[in-house]
């Protein structure tokens, strides 16, 4: 069997309960079945309590990551590279912390390098490493731009995210094809106009043809 060390201390308030063992996640999750009207002892449902035990351990594997260690190793050969970066399109996946219900949608990362830069997919590690939580959109975004700038100290970091919220599309008001986008921008991105329109560009894809302008 697969353990996942639990979240950090950081994560979790002051008082912490030990973490529930397997028997008892499967046992709510039997509950959340009884709940829903339906008879956790018939065979189609026998080892459901144990299949969402362990996809529980994929939606929040974030919390078993360390986003700070993912961004620590960075490369300082760049040739004086200071132009923006952009990770254009990561999916993202995550969940809602007041529905428990998907979050589907796509994040854009930039940054302007300040000397150094770090594996791009270490980027959409840190996506992940947040993600993987129970979240709301708000929070996530600036977790992921503040840990950029608190690691990599760049010139800016833009984070942009773009997500339909399945507690809004499948149940509650009932709006498909509605999305919330969210942005964070620090340092550059907050403070020169031009460097954001620049950003705002490469994301709508016509970047590249306005450098050359
Ligand atoms: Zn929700």
């Amino acid at each position: 069997m697969n353990i996942i060390a639990p979240a950090t201390s950081r994560s979790i308030g002051e008082e912490q309960e030990p973490p529930p063992t397997r028997e008892q996640a499967e046992a709510a999750i039997r509950t959340l079945l009884r709940w829903a009207g339906d008879d956790p002892d018939r065979e189609g449902l026998r080892d459901t309590p144990s299949r969402v035990a362990r996809a529980y351990r994929e939606f929040f594997v974030g919390y078993a990551t360390d986003p700070l260690a993912l961004l620590e190793r960075t490369f300082e050969e760049t040739d004086g590279y200071d132009e923006i970066v952009l990770l254009r399109d990561i999916r993202l996946e995550s969940t809602c912390e007041h529905h428990m219900a998907p979050i589907i949608g796509r994040v854009h990362v930039a940054y302007l390098p300040h000397r150094r830069v770090v594996g791009i997919s270490k980027l959409a590690r840190v996506v992940d490493a947040y993600a993987k939580r129970l979240q709301i959109q708000e929070k996530l975004t600036a977790q992921i731009a503040n840990t950029i700038q608190e690691v990599l100290e760049p010139r800016g970091v833009a984070v942009v995210v773009e997500a339909a919220h399945q507690c809004m599309t499948t149940r509650g008001v009932h709006k498909p094809g509605v999305t919330m986008v969210t942005s964070r921008m620090l340092g550059a991105f907050r403070d020169n106009p031009a460097t954001r329109r620049e950003l705002l560009s490469m994301i709508n894809g016509r970047g590249v043809m306005l450098q050359s302008e």
